[in-house]
């Protein structure tokens, strides 16, 4: 999430909200959720597709919301609080059977690790979307501890996923690993061939040599 103060007002932009800001002059989107403009004729215009968490309140108002407490409390996986014994206290947290996916990209358990992220995660840690939780190996969870950060890290660093795109239109300078632009292709690791599935609320992107399911 993102949270733009304005004086005592804030509003707060979530996964699936598209925001592009608009110099003086140039047409506005005709269908848009929010529109604000600026002295200088410039805009900023958000735009939903599927779904969208956008938010408009009084600073303080917003408090009983359980998604925005969440993420405003958790430590971000970017944060030096988020240590591999944090992470492990998370793990302990749920049931063994629960599948990688279940446990890093549902119930907000990490806020800001959705979908989108998880598939170059799980590859760079050689983990199954679906292989259960309680059955990874310590050396495994390091590797997965390892990945979270670091995948994060580099994807914030190159200002986001070639899959997206930021305020002016242009797309993210990380170079997705598996994603819809690239699962054609073979993995670029093994050779082989990737696969693309749908797993617990959208596709899951992996390679089964390199990622073997157990
Ligand atoms: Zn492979």
């Amino acid at each position: 999430m993102v949270e733009i103060s304005a004086g005592k007002k804030r509003l707060l932009f979530g996964d699936g909200v598209n925001l592009r800001c608009l110099p003086a002059g140039e047409k506005r989107p005709e269908k848009h959720q929010l529109l604000l403009e600026f002295d200088d004729g410039s805009s900023v215009a958000a735009t939903v597709q599927m779904y969208g968490l956008l938010y408009a309140f009084r600073a303080g108002a917003n408090d009983d919301n359980p998604y925005y407490m969440i993420a405003r409390e958790k430590p971000s996986p970017l944060s030096a609080e988020f240590t591999e014994a944090y992470f492990e206290g998370l793990l302990s947290g749920v049931k063994p059977a629960m599948s990688a996916k279940g446990f890093l990209a549902t119930e907000q358990r990490i806020p800001g690790l959705g979908n989108g992220v998880l598939q170059d995660i799980l590859f760079r840690a050689g983990i199954h979307p679906k292989n259960k939780v309680g059955g990874i190996t310590s050396a495994g969870l390091g590797s997965l501890y390892r990945s979270v950060k670091e995948t994060l890290a580099e994807m914030t660093l190159k200002g986001g996923r070639d899959t997206e795109k930021d305020l002016y239109g242009n797309p993210g300078g990380y170079g997705t690993v598996l994603s819809a632009k690239t699962w054609k292709n073979p993995c670029p690791v093994c050779g082989g061939v990737l696969v693309r599935q749908a797993y617990l609320g959208g596709n899951v992107y992996f390679c089964p040599n390199c990622q073997p399911q157990k």
